[in-house]
């Protein structure tokens, strides 16, 4: 007999995104918890990959990425944001944006080095820090508008702070980040060695004529940053998991020492098509309209339920409280929605290190009008 396994991450259970959809399955119930849309993704990708399939791009690309997707994502962000980005020496795609934020991680961290996190925290980066024998500082968010305390940041800075991960827009919140919050970020990471993991995943995600401000924006903190993204949330297809993460050259230089021997490349012809398809803008410009629409339709159904909405201005999600409905923890609230009511939803208190309880659950608006109207009836009965 082997012994067992000494546990790398033995506090670690099943991520709550395959728990909650498990359970929607096993109880036939509509799933409004783990992030992904229920309509179609666009034909004319699909036939872009088949294209490059038949078209004989079927073997490794280069190991940072088919450098025609490269150079067309700089353009994009030099139209976005107005920086320079070396399509050469600053972009390498990746397995997706979870695969992004890993790899930087691994890239900076030492034994015992100190990562800030805001919490609720999307469920990847703790574990990502532990693993490279970090810590993770939590530093929470103030309920209920989720706002970032930077006192507290400034508190929990010391020789140890390695890094600062912020994620705008943010999930599980809906949450951007400010200008404000930019300018104080800036002048408490001046003069420090601390870098920046920025999750920019849905970037185009945001609402209410509000602006996504990258970091990819602010010279002063980029030098210092990883900016990951994921394909699967700008073309409506998670499960083709591929992003890419923006970093300087020197920081990129190190992150691809990592990335060459953990995946070394990523799928080919789905590059090709991505490439081709990012000529046309008005797909990822008009994101934030679409889902938009999907969130207000959505809170239009909900005002029916006794769920009371908190703000959303960006991502797939919004967080509805159930406070004065019931008192019992997120979690089992949450079990009990899938197999009493039919709905599945994800408990915030899932994205805490720290136990905490505030009645609030996130929804996933990203589906079709009758997926949640469908879904919006059920929750009439809680
Ligand atoms: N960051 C956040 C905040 C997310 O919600 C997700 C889930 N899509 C990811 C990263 C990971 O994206 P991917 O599926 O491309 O790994
Ligand atoms: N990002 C998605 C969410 O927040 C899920 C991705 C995953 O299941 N890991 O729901």
């Amino acid at each position: 007999m082997l012994p067992g396994i000494k546990s790398k991450l033995p506090n670690v259970g099943t991520t709550i995104f395959t728990v909650m959809s498990s359970l929607a399955a096993e109880y036939s119930a509509i799933n409004l918890g783990q992030g992904f849309p229920d309509f179609k993704m666009d034909e004319a990708l699909i036939d872009g990959v088949q294209k490059a399939m038949k078209d004989g791009h079927n073997q490794y690309v280069h190991m940072n990425g088919l450098l025609k997707l490269r150079e067309r994502l700089a353009e994009k962000i030099f139209d976005l944001y107005h920086s320079p980005i070396n399509a050469g020496d600053e972009i390498t795609i990746t397995p997706g944006g979870t695969y992004a934020i890993y790899t930087a991680l691994t890239t900076i961290l030492q034994k015992d080095d100190e990562v800030i996190v805001f919490e609720p925290a999307y469920d990847c980066y703790i574990p990502a820090i532990e693993l490279n024998g970090a810590k993770a500082i939590p530093v929470p968010l103030q309920f209920p508008g989720y706002e970032i305390n930077w006192d507290a940041v400034r508190e929990k800075i010391n020789s140890k702070t390695k890094a600062i991960i912020i994620n705008s827009p943010h999930n599980p919140s809906g949450k951007l980040i400010t200008e404000q919050d930019i300018n104080t970020l800036k002048s408490i990471i001046a003069n420090s060695a601390i870098y920046l993991i920025s999750d920019e995943v849905y970037e185009h995600l945001v609402f209410d004529q509000l602006q996504h401000h990258s970091i990819l924006k602010y010279p002063e903190l980029y030098q210092r940053a990883f900016v990951c993204f994921s394909f699967g949330k700008v073309y409506h297809c998670t499960g083709w998991k591929l992003g890419y993460c923006v970093a300087p050259p020197n920081l990129m230089k190190e992150f691809r020492k990592i990335h060459q021997f953990n995946c070394f490349t990523c799928n080919t012809p789905m590059q090709y098509a991505i490439a081709e398809f990012l000529k046309q803008k008005e797909n990822y410009l008009g994101l934030g309209k679409f889902l938009q629409q999907k969130r207000d339709y959505f809170a239009q159904e909900m005002k029916a339920t006794r769920f009371k909405p908190l703000a959303s201005h960006g991502s797939y999600f919004q967080l509805y409280s159930y406070a004065g409905m019931s008192p019992e923890p997120e979690n089992e609230f949450a079990v009990k929605l899938v197999k009493e009511f039919g709905v599945a939803t994800i408990p915030v208190s899932a994205f805490y290190s720290q136990p905490q309880q505030n009645q609030v659950l996130r929804f996933c608006f990203a589906k079709k009008e009758e997926t949640l109207q469908a879904a919006a009836r059920l929750l009439k009965m809680v």
